[in-house]
């Protein structure tokens, strides 16, 4: 794969130059480099390298223009205050991506392969990664079939690219918690289908009823299962709990909720401080008389939920500085950004 029109270093240097960490968003921010590698015809990845950030040629035969065949990661850098940068769980990435890949027919790098090859792309963008307690440098992984194909079938070649973005912490900079709508409806995922793997073609499925409940004033959707409509599965991309008293309760990753990385420390951390936490269907009634909810995921890390709203009726949720979720808040963004001790050995420091 070709990478054309490559940014300059002086055009990298311009848009640095005007960077405000303090009004950072969610905005496109090419960084300066971008990791590509491309797989063998035995399977195998080699030969992957760092390359300025731009744009890349891509076959019109490729099966994932065509057939969809992708899947993406989603993890993030922190800078510390000693102004050191640390990864969270990156190896849980790299066995992610290879389940998907199984799943849909691909060949993924090894774990080493991937692990590496984040850490030398965050090495080489690390002017980018915000300073501490401004955001994080989100790292997007993409796996994908770039070989040319006639006719419905995998790719003979996969192609592996990493490109990073910086942007702001979630949970700090908006203003209101979360308020769901849930759909009884359209389902997200259906048993069978790829909803336990971050497969590409889950998510613009979503976009429509997204899309129509921002329009209402939400800020996402609460999706429950596709058989009954009665369980809660996750929200659109995150993870849902529900706290009741001393048990949180999330349902479990039985192929249609995708086994967030986020999610499987939450639970591990909650333990560890006492509480009961079930992996397990829970139906939507359920959720509606809990005392707490809340969403884990990368990119929001852990949102407090303020209200769901079911069949018109909306029903409100504890939220404030005395909940579970903002002792859970706490406690895993302080691991996540170096400033409480990470006795699980979750952090990576890049050198
Ligand atoms: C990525 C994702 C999550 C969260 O996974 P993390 O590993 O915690 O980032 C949850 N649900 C969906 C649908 C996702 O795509």
């Amino acid at each position: 794969m070709a990478v054309s029109q490559q940014r300059t270093t002086r055009e990298s240097d311009n848009i640095y130059s005007k960077m405000d960490w303090n009004k950072l968003g969610y905005d496109v921010i090419p960084t300066d480099y971008m990791y590509i590698m491309k797989s063998n015809e035995d399977g195998t990845f080699s030969n992957g390298a760092l390359v300025p950030f731009g744009t890349v040629q891509i076959e019109p035969h490729s099966s994932v223009l065509n057939y969809g065949q992708g899947l993406f990661e989603g993890m993030k850098a922190y800078r510390r205050a000693d102004g050191e940068v640390q990864l969270f769980r990156p190896k849980e990435n790299a066995m992610r991506m290879q389940v998907g890949a199984e799943r849909l027919l691909m060949v993924a790098p090894s774990i080493e392969q991937f692990v590496d090859a984040v850490k030398q792309v965050v090495s080489a963008n690390k002017r980018w990664v915000p300073p501490h307690g401004k955001g994080s440098l989100y790292i997007r992984p993409l796996l994908f079939g770039s070989g040319s194909v006639m006719g419905l079938a995998p790719a003979p070649q996969c192609t592996f690219l990493i490109y990073t973005n910086p942007i702001c912490n979630v949970y700090k900079g908006r203003t209101s918690p979360l308020s769901l709508l849930i759909h009884d409806t359209i389902p997200r995922a259906f048993s069978g289908g790829t909803g336990g793997v971050k497969n590409i073609g889950n998510y613009s499925p979503i976009f429509q009823v997204t899309k129509e409940a921002k329009g209402k004033g939400f800020s996402d959707v609460l999706f429950l299962d596709a058989k009954e409509h009665k369980y809660v599965e996750e929200v659109s991309s995150c993870n849902a709990f529900i706290v009741k008293g001393n048990v949180i309760s999330t349902s479990p990753t039985l192929g249609t909720i995708l086994p967030g990385i986020t999610r499987n420390s939450i639970i591990q951390l909650a333990r560890d401080l006492g509480y009961q936490v079930e992996e397990r269907k829970f139906s939507v009634h359920e959720l509606l008389e809990a005392d707490e909810v809340f969403c884990t995921g990368t990119a929001v890390g852990i949102s407090e939920v303020g209200s769901a709203t079911y069949s018109n009726q909306r029903v409100d949720f504890n939220l404030g500085a005395n909940t579970v979720t903002q002792k859970l808040y706490e406690l895993i963004t302080g691991i996540q950004t170096g400033l409480l001790e990470d006795k699980n050995g979750w952090v990576v420091k890049i050198d």
